[in-house]
């Protein structure tokens, strides 16, 4: 049984003020509630990270965004955090391969990969995310190059309690486009399918497979009801305690 995750990925947005109030919302909301019958994860940026995992947040997980592609737990790797740094600071979670580190940073899946082990190695549960852009859904290539993606950015050590897939459509992303039930369905199902391929039957069959893209609380229900859709990685949205809970509590 796959136990669904709502995640928030705040992006490069917050301020310590704003950042704080929106965590101690977001936590205050699993409390109340607890015990969830969901995972809720929590992905401030670097610069909160500490602080909003200093904060008592029982029933929720805090993620970083990115780690460092090298190896290394420290060394002269200038801007860089690594994964073990993260752990330091009180993470569980991180992101790799979001479509904006992808594009602006020029990441490929080999680096996505790398980031991906070395999560996975220090621990952290790692959301490895794909999507195909605009241009490959018109042309009919998006199930191919999400296959590709997951070849190339999945690590073949991935477990299905340290790694999480967030099927991402770049043209969905911040865009309030959403892909058709039938298009997410199928997208899912391929996914499941390349990583029965890559990892076996048993490890694809429990790994959360999540969507992003435009996830609102007037849309998360029909898309968190879809089969082999495991939760949602969540950007906008997330940054209204009132909107981001409005999508978890779909879930209850
Ligand atoms: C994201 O960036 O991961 C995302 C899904 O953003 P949004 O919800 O704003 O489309």
């Amino acid at each position: 049984m796959r136990r669904k995750l709502i995640a928030g990925n705040w992006k490069m947005n917050c301020m310590k003020e704003n950042g704080l109030a929106l965590a101690s919302a977001v936590f205050q909301k699993c409390q109340q509630n607890a015990p969830l019958p969901f995972d809720v994860l929590v992905c401030p940026p670097m610069s909160l990270l500490a602080k909003v995992a200093e904060l008592p947040h029982t029933g929720a997980a805090i993620g970083a965004q990115d780690v460092a592609e090298t190896t290394k737990a420290e060394g002269a790797f200038t801007g860089d955090i690594s994964a073990d740094m993260v752990v330091d600071l009180g993470a569980t979670y991180t992101l790799v391969g979001h479509s904006e580190r992808r594009t602006m940073h020029h990441e490929t899946d080999a680096v996505v990969r790398q980031k991906a082990e070395n999560a996975m190695k220090a621990g952290l549960t790692t959301v490895i995310c794909i999507g195909e852009t605009l241009e490959e859904r018109e042309t009919g290539r998006a199930l191919d190059v999400v296959a590709a993606q997951i070849r190339g950015s999945v690590p073949t050590s991935a477990t299905a309690d340290k790694c999480v897939i967030a099927y991402e459509p770049v043209w969905a992303i911040g865009t309030g486009k959403v892909p058709t039930n039938h298009d997410v369905a199928e997208m899912h199902a391929k996914i499941r399918e390349e990583l029965t391929h890559l990892l076996g039957a048993e490890v694809a069959n429990e790994m959360r497979v999540l969507y992003g893209g435009s996830v609102k609380p007037s849309n998360a229900k029909e898309l968190l009801s879809i089969n082999h859709v495991d939760g949602a990685l969540i950007g906008g949205a997330s940054l209204k305690a009132e909107d981001f809970w409005a999508i978890a509590e779909t879930q209850m």
